[in-house]
């Protein structure tokens, strides 16, 4: 005999213990998707006895959730600034944190929106954040570049999710590598590999799940700011921004780099996350 939806959470969230506090949330979003039901059907039949095939489905997403993969991989899917996205293997699941660097992104093109402004989102990953800014600003334009074709794939599709298909130009290449010379961004956003290597073994997850290649920033973390940071200066309009997600201990070092990648900028900005660690590096050009 099946249990019950109340007892198959209850059992799950004991289970999941051990991955924290979401461990409630997790358990109940893993049912939610295992039978198909939302989390009022779930609420208001809590007694029922579950579907066996449902069951057998929710018990394969804990076992696999406790073994530390996280839930976005799980469901093929993940939460961003409000929208959803498709998440595979082949890219990094979307952070919280990143929602800061589309927020800070929408107050600094405020001015630029009435033009059409157009913005280059540089290791886009699975498109969350050029999707959000064009979902969020119907004047924006964006191209989106990555390494790797399959994270590409995910990109676009998500793209065409969203109904911007038209409006997203993705392309492969490293960092602004390649660019047409001449072709100017209002904004650049980048969330590189920005992990140094020596800490990516400890690195909480779901690092270990993740794409090494979207997190391994080199011996400093650095490496492929590095890279960006040298073509920058020639994509960015006059007064456009450059807004890069780092780690709490390497954001200051790339403030430097940035500093002296445009040296004529007055503007270097470090911002902070909800919980004051330095995130984001933010340049004026
Ligand atoms: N935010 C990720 C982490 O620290 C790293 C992402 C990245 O390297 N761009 O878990």
């Amino acid at each position: 005999m099946e249990p019950t939806a109340a007892a198959a959470l209850r059992e799950a969230r004991a289970r999941l213990g051990g991955h924290g506090r979401d461990a409630r949330l997790d358990a109940s979003r893993l049912l939610e998707a295992a039978s198909g039901r939302d989390r009022a059907w779930l609420l208001a039949h809590a007694g029922d006895t579950l579907d066996r095939h449902d069951f057998e489905r929710f018990t394969g997403y804990v076992a696999r959730r406790e073994r530390g993969e996280p839930v976005a991989y799980i469901l093929g899917e993940c939460g961003f600034y409000g929208r959803s996205f498709e998440i595979t293997r082949d890219v990094l699941v979307p952070r919280p944190e990143s929602e800061h660097l589309i927020e800070l992104a929408l107050r600094r093109l405020r001015e630029a929106a009435a033009r059409g402004p157009r913005v280059c989102d540089v290791g886009t990953g699975s498109g969350a954040l050029a999707v959000t800014l064009c979902c969020e600003l119907p004047s924006l334009e964006a191209d989106g570049i990555d390494l790797s074709p399959a994270a590409l794939a995910v990109a676009d599709r998500n793209a065409r999710r969203h109904a911007l298909g038209a409006r997203i130009a993705f392309r492969i290449g490293d960092a602004l590598n390649g660019l047409a010379a001449g072709r100017l961004f209002d904004g650049i956003l980048a969330n590189l590999p920005y992990v140094p290597t020596a800490e990516l073994q400890d690195h909480p997850d779901p690092t270990a799940f993740e794409p090494r290649v979207a997190l391994d920033g080199g011996p400093d973390g650095l490496d492929a700011y590095r890279r960006l940071l040298e073509r920058a200066p020639h994509h960015l309009v006059p007064g456009g921004w450059l807004l890069m997600e780092a780690g709490p201990g390497t954001a200051s070092a790339l403030a430097d780099l940035a500093g002296r990648a445009f040296p004529a900028s007055a503007f270097v900005e470090i911002h902070r996350d909800y919980a004051a660690r330095e995130r984001i590096v933010a340049v004026r050009g």
